[in-house]
């Protein structure tokens, strides 16, 4: 990408200028998530090797918890707005979601938003045209393209901004990153069973990891690997691996095709934790106005792509 500088004028006459001159890399998040990885995969050592398994347990249910703070929060309720829930929920899963730590409710929906209206393109912030490894991490580490920032602008977020939940999110991202991604999962085991701070720290930064790449894995591996059932046009995949991962975000194809339906699958609680999740939050009346495609409509679209395929 060449050097240049870019200006925008929004409606509102705000002027955004940003100069892309220089390195694209951003060697601070390089050298981050570099240390993280490394110091991950030491934390699997010590998993496997030492006998701290309340340590390890307590990681794996923090993890779970973090994990549906992205897919069944940011994901499937504030960017797609898929189902509906009530505050008690929305506050629930933007905790969940700050246990994750992949950035704050309102930049989050906005780069999924980005992606699902501009796939494969420059506009697109992890274009899987680039390859593999920029769709999976690579874009954390680089610049934005030009085109994701302009196209960004353009879209339609008010309704998170509304959200007083999000609004709060974003304000004291910080806080919420720091408490619930590092210091209480850190506290936790020191203080309920005495573990150790050398094992706790390494149990939090293993499940912080694991997280990033379960998620990061649906933007690489379910753009790239994978059938194309529901529309062979586009490059997003069924992977059964990555909807086990990403408790059930890896029926791409799927999803990509049919955006509003909150199960994200036609398959219902099959390698699909959230919507599991979800239906338990329906029942005890946390969650509601799910949005499903109708069985008639799923086989007539995949009769469809099965037939202009012959
Ligand atoms: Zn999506
Ligand atoms: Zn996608």
């Amino acid at each position: 990408m060449g050097s240049y500088i870019i200006r925008i004028i929004d409606k509102s006459n705000v002027r955004y200028i940003y100069n892309t001159s220089g390195s694209t890399i951003v060697w601070t998040n390089v050298f981050i998530f570099l240390i993280l990885n490394v110091l991950s995969l030491y934390g699997i050592y010590v998993c496997i090797a030492n006998k701290c398994w309340m340590t390890w347990c307590f990681a794996f249910w923090y993890g779970l918890a973090g994990g549906l703070g992205v897919t069944a929060g940011a994901h499937r309720l504030w960017s797609h707005r898929s189902y509906k829930a009530r505050l008690p929920l929305r506050i629930v899963l933007m905790l969940f979601h700050s246990i994750a730590g992949q950035n704050d409710l309102y930049e989050w929906c906005r780069d999924h938003r980005v992606h699902h209206k501009y796939s494969e393109t420059d506009a697109d912030p992890h274009n899987s045209k680039r390859g593999f490894f920029f769709a999976h991490v690579g874009w954390l580490l680089t610049r934005k393209h030009p085109d994701v920032i302009i196209k960004g602008k353009q879209i339609d977020l008010s309704d998170l901004i509304n959200d007083p939940v999000v609004y709060y999110h974003k304000k004291y991202y910080i806080v919420f990153y720091l408490i619930f991604c590092f210091i209480l999962p850190i506290i936790i085991p020191l203080y309920v069973w005495s573990e150790t701070v050398f094992y706790s720290v390494f149990g939090t930064v293993l499940r912080y990891v694991t997280s990033l790449h379960c998620t990061w894995f649906v933007n690489s591996a379910a753009h790239m690997f994978g059938d194309k059932p529901y529309n062979p046009n586009i490059e997003p995949r069924e992977n059964l691996l990555v909807s086990y991962g990403a408790f059930g975000e890896g029926f791409h194809n799927y999803h990509h095709s049919f955006p509003f339906d909150y199960s994200t699958s036609e398959m219902g609680w099959r390698l699909n934790f959230t919507t599991f999740f979800i239906d338990f939050m329906a029942l005890i009346g946390q969650a509601y106005d799910m949005k499903r495609l109708s069985k008639d409509m799923v086989c007539q679209r995949k009769l469809k792509v099965w037939s202009n395929s012959y």
